[in-house]
């Protein structure tokens, strides 16, 4: 199937005002007569992609199949449960009726006229999502890679917060380590078929995935003493690649790397069936790659019985004993695999149950909750769903504009926005969590909601890389590569959602000021919520980029730990949202970092983060904002004046794990922000793997020519490590003026204390020397 007609033909069921009028026009005058999909297409970026010379010197996209519709395309359609298709057919019916006593105005898609037609044309609004279909309107289908299996079930979870707290898992030391034995000894009882891993790339899309039906992978169960379980994961964001029964009660498990990578294990979510209650299962994760979880500090796996949801309405818990994770011991040489084991008591007999490494809120969640501010006769005034882009795979990427209408020019010119996105990273859910909690309260009637969006325009893409998360990767987009390593990119057809949302921010700031830009994230070593924020290089603005955050932590002390912030910019994090936006010039700009675990502060110490702790710093984000703008700005320089006194105890602590006394001979221009700080590696940390896998192939050839026409005028070049150690330098040099000033000014040069900054060049020498040595 043609990618980009599958698109089209879905598109075409909405019913566009534009399209029917000349589609009904064209029939008229006998230009055209055929059936509504054998209409010409419009390119689309995939058609593009698809198409594009550049994109076929490899000669692998040069197949080009028949552009015929798929005829089972309408049935596959999805409808919102909760809207019955005859509610839409007369929906669709009375859109057409308005289209028809409207027309005669209609003379283009964008110019609008007056009622004669020519005076003052201007240009229409762009389009809302659900126009037509103000009440409701069906969802758009998932669309998946054509190479993967999809069950038609449709699954659903329900929201629940556990009474209790949950605390973390407490080792008693006697975990057993299961040496893997893998399916030599085992029998295999569960394996997908045809996974496109590394050396592959993504060619096409089609709702529902592959054609035809898809196999029965499960082992057929032998009589109702056969105790199997029978596992599944090929629904949305589920990912589980192959289970191999070792024992009795106990499974080795095999991921699915993220798709045409061989990489990127950590999430995982997939289900089970024909459970026995009075057993002890044991399952192993044999292919996670992290050396560092969260695992081996309490985290406890999430699990949801689908009994329990019927029955006692109870919804995902954090269960499981025995829990333990290490490096397998291979002597093959080959990359190490780390894994996660567990025990687990199932709560009933043939109960269906889902393991989960986070609360899954998957791209189908997302719709549901979208169409219904989209059905909301209030939300709807103040918030406009719109299409951002469509996706490698043509899913949605949805942009909400959250303001209230102005009531004058000059008002609307006077505020400022907030930028704020989630999901580019799919196997982190953490941040749809936090997003809906944002969403609840900004498009509540609370008074403090009201007043944000008198005052700002918040620009909102709650889900970046919606086939990541419907295919259940951990980190890329189908361009097999982590997008928040590519916000710099110009490939727009590779790198559509965060072009585009680059773009949506680049003619934001012509129109207005950014005061804070936040991409929501889940973190895999820490616990805790937090930011990565970027040393600002503005004297006038010294430490302002700590005082959100420094607010936040005074908001949430229970959940957001400051001392967890980190501000510092390396090298490898230039390609993230955060820095590339603050390079544009917004001076707040923030990754947060919201943990798969749970808080070590405060009262929420030792337990576990529930769905509702999550949102609730969506919540928090809105109040910080509040204080952070308050005309008062008594708030605002208590918290600059205590950044300041914090910095300063850093400082200290520096000199003193150096040895050195605080009154060297020499200046403060030698220290710099970032040797106080630590990295900031974790979870937000993955090298960029350059271009997107379609595009190496043609990237080779490239080079290879272009080597054979440098070689004669070939240069010295630095290497990697030279040219690091070199930014690194320039970066520090930048930051130590800085701190020269700002630190002068703290203390004032004349007084003579300890600090004084004409004392101290030699540290810097001895810590530089350090540095080189690693
Ligand atoms: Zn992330």
């Amino acid at each position: 199937m043609f990618p980009a007609l599958e698109t089209e033909v879905k598109q075409e069921s909405l019913p566009d005002p534009y399209e029917d009028f000349m589609y009904h026009h064209l029939q008229y005058y006998g230009y055209f007569k055929g059936h509504r999909g054998s209409l010409p297409t419009s390119a689309t970026h995939q058609h593009v992609w698809k198409n594009n010379p550049r994109y076929l010197l490899s000669g692998s996209f040069g197949e080009r199949q028949g552009m015929v519709p798929d005829p089972l395309q309408k049935e596959k359609l999805l409808w919102p449960t909760c809207i019955s298709s005859p509610v839409h057919r007369q929906i669709e019916a009375v859109s057409r009726d308005s289209l028809m006593l409207s027309s005669p105005l209609l003379k283009s898609r964008q110019l609008l006229h007056d009622e004669f037609g020519e005076v003052s044309p201007c240009l229409r609004e762009p389009r809302d999502l659900f126009t037509f279909f103000s009440s409701s309107g069906p969802l758009q289908a998932p669309r998946w890679p054509i190479e993967c299996e999809v069950i038609k079930e449709n699954l659903h979870h329900i929201e629940w917060v556990p009474p209790q707290p949950e605390y973390f898992y407490q080792p008693t030391g006697n975990e057993k380590l299961p040496e893997i034995v893998g399916e030599e000894k085992g029998t295999v009882v569960f394996q997908l078929d045809s996974v496109p891993t590394g050396g592959s790339y993504f060619t096409s899309s089609r709702v529902g995935g592959k054609r035809g039906i898809i196999k029965e992978l499960a082992v057929t169960l032998q009589g109702p003493e056969d105790k199997t379980l029978l596992f599944e994961s090929r629904f949305e964001s589920g990912n589980l690649q192959k289970a191999v029964r070792v024992d009795t009660y106990e499974y080795e498990l095999t991921l699915r790397t993220d798709l045409y990578t061989n990489k990127h294990t950590q999430w995982f979510y997939f289900r089970v069936q024909n459970t026995r209650k009075d057993a002890t299962y044991r399952f192993t994760i044999v292919n996670l790659l992290k050396p560092k979880s969260l695992y081996t500090i309490g985290m406890k796996p999430l699990m949801y019985s689908q009994l329990d949801a019927k029955t006692h309405n109870i919804g995902w818990r954090r269960e499981g004993n025995e829990i333990r994770y290490y490096k397998n011991n291979r002597d093959d040489g080959q990359q190490a695999f780390y894994c996660l084991t567990w025990t687990i008591q199932f709560p009933h007999d043939q109960d269906t149950c889902f393991f989960a490494h986070f609360y899954p809120y998957t791209y189908t969640d997302l719709q549901c909750y979208l169409l219904s501010v989209a059905n909301n006769p209030v939300q709807s005034r103040f918030c406009k769903l719109r299409t951002l882009c469509r996706s490698l795979a043509g899913n949605t990427v949805y942009l909400l504009t959250i303001t209230n209408p102005s009531r004058t020019p000059q008002e609307a010119a006077a505020k400022k926005a907030v930028v704020l996105s989630a999901r580019v990273h799919p196997g982190e859910s953490n941040g749809s969590w936090i997003m809906k909690g944002f969403l609840d309260f900004i498009l509540s009637n609370s008074p403090d909601a009201q007043l944000l969006r008198d005052i700002f325009v918040f620009k909102v893409v709650p889900m970046l890389n919606p086939d990541g998360v419907i295919v259940g990767n951990y980190r890329c987009s189908l361009a097999g590569r982590d997008l928040n390593r590519h916000y710099k990119t110009i490939l727009k057809e590779s790198f559509p959602c965060i072009w585009y949302t680059r773009n949506m921010i680049k003619r934001l700031l012509e129109e207005r000021e950014v005061l804070l830009y936040c991409d929501f994230h889940g973190h895999s070593r820490k616990n805790n919520i937090f930011l990565y924020g970027c040393n600002n290089n503005d004297r006038k603005y010294w430490l302002h980029e700590r005082v959100f955050p420094l607010m936040l932590s005074k908001n949430a002390p229970d959940k957001f730990s400051f001392h967890s912030c980190n501000f510092k910019v390396q090298k490898c994090k230039e390609g993230t949202g955060r820095v590339v936006m603050w390079r544009m010039g917004i001076l707040n700009s923030y990754t947060m970092e919201s943990t798969f675990g749970g808080s070590t502060l405060g009262n929420k110490r030792d337990t576990h983060f529930t769905t509702e702790d999550l949102k609730s710093l969506g919540y928090h984000v809105c109040d910080t904002l509040l204080d952070f703008c308050d005309p008062d700005r008594t708030k605002f320089m208590q918290c600059l004046t205590e950044l300041k006194e914090l910095l300063q105890q850093e400082i200290h602590k520096k000199f003193n794990e150096l040895g050195q006394d605080m009154d060297l001979e020499g200046s403060w221009s030698d220290i710099c922000l970032s040797d106080i700080e630590s990295s900031t590696s974790g979870s937000d940390s993955s090298l960029s793997d350059g271009l997107p896998v379609h595009l190496l192939n043609v990237a080779d050839e490239l080079n290879q020519k272009k080597k054979m026409y440098k070689k004669k005028k070939k240069k010295l070049l630095q290497t990697r490590k030279q040219r690091n150690e070199q930014y690194q330098k320039n970066n520090w040099m930048q930051e130590l003026k800085l701190t020269e000033d700002a630190l002068s000014r703290l203390h004032g040069r004349d007084k003579g204390t300890s600090l004084d900054p004409s004392k101290m060049p030699s540290l810097i020498l001895t810590k530089n020397k350090e540095r080189m040595q690693v």
